[in-house]
C-alpha cells in the first residue's frame, strides 16, 4: 500500500501536519515515538503557547494525543533511517520494513550531536544508524554501538543476536557516568536472552569515541583512552541529520533549506519545525507543520493532475 503523506516526526510539527492533513482527507502515515517527542514530555511549564497557558509538557503531549486518536490517527513507533526519492514517490527504510508515500513531511527536529570526525565518510561503508536493517551485514564480525539516547541498549542487544562480539558505549547524560559495569546499563542487567540459539552479552565500554578511521571500510574506532578493531560502527541518536536521512537534500548549515511553502529542492519532499531552523519554538513548529501539510495536498493535486 502506498500513502499519500508519510509524516516523520511526532513532535508538535509532525503532530500538527498530520492533523490538517487528516482534516484534508488525505491518506497518511505519522511515524516516530509512540510517545512523542521528548522535547515536550521534558518542559516543565510551557508559558507561550496561544490558548494554553501554563500547561506542562505532559499536558500538551496528552492533549495531541487526543486529538490524533479523535480524527483516527495513530502513530506508527518506529524509526526511518533512510528516505529514498523515487521520482514520483518515496521509499522508507525503517526499523519495521519499507513504506511507500507519495509525498514524504520532515518533521524530525534539530540533531543535536555534531557527527564524529570520520564518520560522514563511512556512511554505508561500515557506519550505520540502523541495527534492524543492517544486522545481518555484521553477522558473526565485531561491531561496536555509540548510544547517544537509550534507544540504543534495544540495538546493542539485537546485534548481539548475530553479531560475534558487540561494544557498547552509552555516552549519554548521567547514566553514561554510573555506567560501566560489564552487563550492566544504568543499573540494568542487559538481558541474556536468545533468539537464534546464539547470545553474548554487549560488552559496556566507559569510553569517549573520538574518531572512525579505516581504509576503504570502517574499521577503528578511535577512544579517548584506546582504539577497538571494529567491522562495523551503529551510532544511535535521537535524530539523523536531514542530509543523510534524505541524500541530496539541500542544506544551509545544520539546517535544510526551504521557502514559506516549507518545500524543499527534492519534489515532494516538505519540511516543518526546528530542522527548518531558529527560532526553536513549539508554535512556531506547529504552525510549519500546517503549512507544510497544505503545500503537500497541493503538490498531491498538481501531481493526480498529471502537470
Ligand atoms: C526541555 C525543553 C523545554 C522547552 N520549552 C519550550 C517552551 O516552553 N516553549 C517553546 O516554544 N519551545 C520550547 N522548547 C523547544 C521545543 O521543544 C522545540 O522547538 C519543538 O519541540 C520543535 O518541534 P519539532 O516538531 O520541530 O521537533 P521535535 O519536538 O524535536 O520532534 C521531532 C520528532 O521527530 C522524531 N524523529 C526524529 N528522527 C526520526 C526518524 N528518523 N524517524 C522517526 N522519528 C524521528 C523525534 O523522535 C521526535 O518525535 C523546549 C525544548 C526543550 C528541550
Amino acid at each position: 500500500m502506498r500513502y499519500d503523506i508519510a509524516v516523520i516526526g511526532t513532535g508538535p510539527a509532525g503532530v500538527s501536519a498530520a492533523i490538517t492533513a487528516k482534516v484534508r482527507n488525505i491518506n497518511i502515515i505519522l511515524i516516530g515515538p509512540g510517545a512523542m517527542s521528548w522535547k515536550i514530555r521534558k518542559a516543565h511549564v510551557i508559558k507561550n503557547y496561544p490558548g494554553l497557558p501554563d500547561i506542562s509538557g505532559d499536558g500538551l503531549a496528552d492533549a495531541y494525543d487526543k486529538q490524533l486518536k479523535s480524527l483516527g490517527i495513530e502513530i506508527t513507533d518506529t524509526k526511518v533511517s533512510m528516505v529514498y526519492s523515487m521520482g514520483s514517490y518515496f521509499s522508507l527504510q525503517t526499523s519495521d520494513g519499507m513504506i511507500e508515500a507519495s509525498a514524504v513531511i520532515l518533521a524530525t527536529g534539530v540533531v543535536s550531536e555534531a557527527s564524529l570526525p570520520g564518520e560522514d565518510d563511512y556512511v554505508g561503508r561500515g557506519v550505520s544508524y540502523c541495527a534492524t536493517c543492517d544486522a545481518l551485514f555484521y553477522k558473526d564480525k565485531t561491531v561496536a554501538v555509540i548510544g547517544y539516547s537509550k534507544e540504543a541498549e534495544a540495538e546493542a542487544e539485537f546485534l548481539a543476536e548475530t553479531s560475534e562480539k558487540v561494544y557498547y558505549l552509552p555516552v549519554f547524560g548521567k547514566e553514561y557516568k554510573e555506567c560501566g559495569i560489564d552487563g550492566c546499563i544504568d543499573g540494568h542487567a542487559v538481558q541474556n536472552y536468545s533468539v537464534s540459539g546464539k547470545y553474548q552479552n554487549p560488552e559496556v565500554i566507559s569510553d569517549i569515541p573520538k574518531e572512525i578511521t579505516g581504509g576503504l571500510k570502517a574499521d577503528t574506532l578511535v577512544c579517548e583512552h584506546g582504539i577497538k578493531k571494529v567491522d562495523g560502527i551503529f551510532i544511535i541518536r535521537d535524530n539523523i541529520a536531514a542530509d543523510r536521512l534524505v541524500p541530496g537534500l539541500q542544506m544551509n548549515g545544520g539546517h535544510v533549506s526551504t521557502d514559506l511553502s516549507m518545500s524543499t529542492n527534492i519534489k515532494g519532499c516538505f519540511v516543518c519545525g526546528d530542522i527548518t531552523g531558529t527560532p526553536y519554538q513549539y508554535i512556531k513548529a506547529a504552525g510549519q507543520g500546517n503549512v507544510a501539510a497544505l503545500s503537500t495536498v497541493d503538490y498531491l493535486n498538481t501531481l493526480r493532475k498529471g502537470m
